[in-house]
């Protein structure tokens, strides 16, 4: 148990009246977790705080070579205002991972689903009312050695922040036209494309950008070595049904090992299709997209559940998917993901963790 102080802000901010123009990731509450670390000490002092700008050296590690790890998941309210998580100790192991890779000392998994725990109780009035809304919760730690040589910090900041979020399709889930990067790579093997940190994101922003400029909405990311398997999709995992059977690519490094996958794959096969995790060419997507076999594709993260993909552009060929519209195991996904999260279905998996009632 950790043994968190809080401070309480004393002056709360406005809630945003109109829950269903939140946006994504553009508000944050009233309070932030926050604990150190020191070589030789460890992690220390946890304490919730009015949420503050930091005050960091110029010469910190974190500025210059970017030594950080992330969390991404959510708070849900339910119809009788319980205020719920989606399996927090997946995200607590993988947050581990990712800080063993980039030389963080790891933090402990039950202190990570305590942390947020503790924070979402204090800010539980931000927890949206609205349908589809959610509290947005990012934990992250970053190195904080004012050193410029290029070696693991000494020190760390482990803060977790709350965004109240709309839903992430105002008008519905739409399908999305999907550009296939055949330049650039998210990830390698050896790399650190299986360990969720900033790094990865800031080598994927011109990729995006471009084919925005092209009216893409993301980009389909292949494998590093050549350039020929399919892998992610924006920052999403990506499924493929093709004559009936589920295609995902492997979590060996090179993909993020999403929550949200590995709940769809649970899913699919209880309902009975084969999953395949493993190599997946392009080619051949785009051969079963011309002769009738490729039934759907959607991508999956916590932030949309599942995003429906209508288009393909890869070189010079295109294929629609289905008629455009979401499909039928899509949709499905969807609605059971969300009923669970939003408590309208009964969770007969384990997945979800009560907070507090709101
Ligand atoms: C976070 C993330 C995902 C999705 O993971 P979830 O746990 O399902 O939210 C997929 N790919 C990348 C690159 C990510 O950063």
């Amino acid at each position: 148990m950790l043994d968190i102080k809080i401070t309480r802000a004393e002056t709360l901010k406005e809630k945003p009246a109109d829950e269903t123009k939140l946006g994504f990731g553009k508000i944050f509450t009233d309070h932030m977790f926050l604990m150190d670390y020191d070589a030789g000490v460890g992690w220390h002092d946890a304490r919730i705080e009015p949420y503050h700008p930091f005050s960091i050296a110029p010469g910190c590690v974190i500025l210059h070579y970017a030594q950080e790890v992330f969390e991404g998941l959510k708070a849900y309210r339910t119809a009788d205002n319980t205020i719920q998580l989606f399996r927090p100790e997946c995200n607590a192991k993988r947050f581990q991972d990712s800080c063993e890779r980039l030389c963080i000392p790891a933090f402990p998994e039950d202190d990570f689903v305590e942390s947020i725990k503790a924070l979402v109780e204090v800010e539980k009035d931000w927890v949206p009312h609205t349908d589809g809304a959610s509290l947005y919760i990012r934990p992250f730690i970053f190195a904080t050695m004012e050193q410029l040589g290029v070696h693991a910090s000494s020190s760390y900041t482990y803060c977790v922040i709350l965004s109240p979020s709309g839903a992430y399709y105002a008008t519905g889930l739409a399908p999305v036209r999907i550009y296939v990067e055949d330049e650039y790579i998210r990830a390698a093997p050896g790399l650190t494309g299986f360990a969720k940190c900033g790094g990865n994101y800031a080598a994927s922003i011109k990729s995006g950008e471009l084919a925005e400029e092209l009216g893409f909405s993301q980009v389909l990311w292949l494998d590093g070595v050549e350039h020929k398997y399919v892998e992610e999709v924006g920052s999403m995992n990506i499924f493929f049904k093709i004559s009936g059977k589920i295609y995902t690519a492997a979590c060996v490094g090179t993909v993020l090992p999403g929550v949200t996958r590995r709940s769809i794959i649970e899913l699919c096969k209880d309902w009975g299709y084969e999953v395949i995790e493993g190599k997946l060419a392009i080619e051949d997507v785009m051969k079963a997209g011309h002769d009738g076999t490729l039934e759907e594709i959607f991508g999956s993260g916590t932030a949309a559940v599942v995003t429906p993909v209508k288009e393909l552009k890869y070189e010079d060929d295109t294929v629609t998917i289905g008629d455009g519209s979401i499909g039928e195991l899509t949709q499905k996904l969807y609605d059971t993901m969300t009923g669970m999260q939003w408590g309208k279905i009964e969770d007969n998996k384990g997945w979800i963790t009560p907070v507090c009632k709101g």
